[in-house]
């Protein structure tokens, strides 16, 4: 065999192997801060894996509006002390850019408070907002602006809400506020700071702060009567904090997905999963509209270890099984819409969403 043909294929072996190494190694870094937005919606479907949004695209016909955004990544939910996270210490990563101990809220691990992105926001002039279909003292909404060593701290948490300067809020959890052990009535507290404190968001008006109680305690679900609350509060919400020109941030939880997943209940999930959709929705057509909108959709964890055993879009079915009643470990899908999407793609840790959302408003920690 002539000498240089027998050493060709090991020649293209060595050349296909540098040429792949070459190209991660010239994938470009991107460090690059992205200032070209104002406003950032953050879309939290608590417990919301990718089986999840699966099985939601599915019986929704093999469609839905999570997947009109252009790019995916995956981020990591674990908390300082436990692999598998609980929505405090999940939405205190996010909120804050740190992990924290597992059923902490806005403190680090060795119980200083932390700053969180609303918090942030409020100083540097922005209006904020959050959105909830559990308590509005619940963790997840809980965590972007207390500071409390126990999340259950119900009556504490609410007390921190009051002066935080938040310009919208709705959920549950009402008598945290007006029927609370120490007496005092936080909602004069809140008429006293200029809100208007409301039962039902149609009575909404104006640009004037909103203070939303949807329910005395826990919102209902879905299937049995909330309504269109979630898609309709981010509408109302997005006209109001759209006002200040300095941009905003506002955060909407779909909450009850964890609970569907923690009941095991695949008839009460989908129907969270598509009206979460459907606030989605409403998010991304004011983001297309306004071009200055960020929209993020993710997951604090995955509940439940949903599995899709069987299914078809054409039938709009599933048939999914849950392993657990708990929350499971497994990375969640975030996605990104939106100036300043690409920032968003690849794996990282919770806490670097945070740091995404400074590098976008170019706001300093
Ligand atoms: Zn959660």
């Amino acid at each position: 065999m002539n000498k240089l043909l027998w050493f060709l294929p090991i020649l293209l072996f060595f050349y296909s192997c540098s040429s792949e190494e070459d190209k991660v190694n010239l994938e470009p870094v991107n460090n690059t801060v992205t200032k070209a937005g104002r406003n950032i919606i953050l879309m939290i479907g608590d417990g919301m894996g990718l089986s999840q949004i699966s099985g939601a695209r599915t019986v929704n016909g093999g469609t839905l509006n999570i997947l009109r955004c252009r790019v995916i990544g995956l981020q990591s939910t674990h908390a300082a002390d436990k692999y598998v996270t609980d929505s405090g210490a999940a939405a205190t990563a996010m909120a804050c850019g740190e992990k924290v101990n597992f059923y902490t809220l806005g403190i680090d691990t060795a119980g200083n408070p932390l700053t969180s992105i609303v918090e942030i926001a409020e100083m540097n002039n922005l209006s904020t907002g959050l959105i909830t279909t559990s308590e509005i003292t619940h963790a997840t909404p809980a965590a972007f602006y207390a500071h409390q060593s126990d999340r259950y701290l119900y009556e504490n948490i609410a007390l921190d809400l009051i002066g935080k300067g938040v310009d919208f809020f709705l959920g549950g959890g009402k008598k945290y506020f007006n029927q609370r052990t120490d007496g005092l009535n936080l909602l004069d507290s809140l008429t006293s700071r200029n809100y208007q404190v409301r039962d039902d968001l149609a009575l909404v008006s104006g640009n004037q702060k909103a203070a939303i109680f949807i329910a005395e305690n826990i919102p209902l679900t879905y299937l049995h009567g909330r309504g269109n609350v979630l898609p309709d509060a981010v509408t109302v919400a997005v006209q109001q904090l759209n006002q200040n020109k300095n941009g905003f941030f506002l955060m909407v939880e779909g909450a009850q997905i964890d609970w569907a997943c923690e009941e095991n209940n695949q008839d009460y999930l989908m129907a969270e999963m598509i009206d979460f959709d459907k606030a989605v929705g409403r998010a991304l057509d004011f983001a297309e509209a306004d071009g200055n909108t960020l929209v993020v959709i993710t997951g604090d964890h995955e509940t439940g270890g949903y599995s899709l055993m069987d299914g078809s879009v054409e039938n709009h079915t599933v048939q999914g099984q849950f392993i657990s009643w708990l929350h499971t470990g497994t990375m969640v899908p975030v996605f990104a819409y939106g100036p300043g999407e690409e920032e968003f793609k690849g794996v990282y840790e919770n806490a670097a969403l945070f740091y995404k959302f400074l590098d976008f408003y170019g706001l300093d920690q």
